[in-house]
């Protein structure tokens, strides 16, 4: 019996032990791990900074870089500054290459190189799902040519020399050359489509009073990826995503698996930004008075 109890004994002291043992790594693997974590996260916080300098350099920021680049508002607040119009604009009548899968309608001659060759690859795609009754009835224009417009046209119809898109080199109109775009397939290709090749509707019906302008469902206006994504996702029009990358200063994206990083510095004088050495990177202004910054791999 002796025996027995002390059997028992042992038993209920192994098992209390056990229970013990239990709840002491249970409350030891809670704490510490956490602590561990805080301790990797510092220390990795500590890398990355190394890092980011090691892999990236300062960077001045003129003034004159708040008027270049692919992101710029125009519109009657803002109108295009000369240095902002596209510097490679070409005669489309001598490049075959850059008009197949279209038509050019119109006294549409001039267009930038970049912007052509960009609205070329979305025109053979097009042209894979079986629309091919593209037109451009509009492309770059020079403060000459609006002034022209605008007094043949009158203040309803067009806008006056300098307020207009296609005065920088970043505009098209895109028709169709059987029915009007609104009814067209080819504008609702536009309007499901354009974003993947960086263009965006620039005056949505639903944003006349956001825009100033009437609804133009031919008019299409380059900003890139991952912007025009971004604008699509969120049904922003360009006045609408500049005030929010201006909130937000920061926002990351992933398209296709691949990041975007964009940020927005309000100007200053003696302007300087951290740039990746190792990463893809473009800059561009608003045409107010800020930088865009977009980092990618
Ligand atoms: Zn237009």
């Amino acid at each position: 019996m002796k025996k027995w109890g002390f059997l028992l004994l042992l038993l209920l002291c192994l098992f209390l032990s056990f229970i013990n043992k239990e709840s002491f790594f249970e409350s030891k693997a809670d704490i510490p791990n956490v602590e561990v974590l805080k301790y990797d996260q510092h220390e990795n916080d500590k890398a990355e900074d190394r890092r980011a300098s090691e892999n990236s350099r300062q960077t001045d920021i003129t003034e004159e870089q708040i008027y270049q680049g692919n992101l710029l508002l125009v519109n009657n607040e803002h109108p295009v500054h000369e240095e902002s119009i596209k510097s490679d604009v070409v005669n489309l009548t001598i490049h075959n290459e850059l008009t197949q899968g279209y038509v050019l309608l119109g006294s549409t001659n001039y267009m930038s190189m970049d912007i052509a060759q960009k609205f070329s690859e979305m025109m053979a795609d097009a042209g894979k799902e079986g629309l091919h009754n593209f037109a451009i009835t509009s492309g770059f224009r020079s403060f000459e040519e609006q002034k022209i417009l605008y007094e043949q046209m009158g203040s309803d119809l067009a806008l006056p020399p300098g307020y207009s898109e296609h005065n920088l080199g970043l505009s098209l109109d895109v028709g169709s050359t059987q029915m009007k775009m609104e009814h067209a397939p080819e504008g609702k290709w536009i309007e499901k489509n354009a974003w993947k090749y960086g263009f965006i509707l620039r005056y949505p019906e639903d944003k006349t009073d956001i825009t100033g302008i009437q609804y133009e469902p031919w008019h299409i206006r380059y900003v890139g990826l991952p912007h025009s994504a971004i604008m699509k996702e969120k049904g922003f029009v360009l006045e609408e995503y500049l005030d929010y990358l201006k909130e937000k200063k920061k926002v990351t994206t992933k398209i296709d698996g691949k990041k975007y990083t964009v940020s927005y510095y309000p100007f200053s004088e003696n302007m300087t930004i951290n740039l990746p050495k190792n990463q893809e990177y473009e800059i561009s202004g608003d045409n107010i008075d800020g930088v865009i910054v977009t980092i990618y791999d």
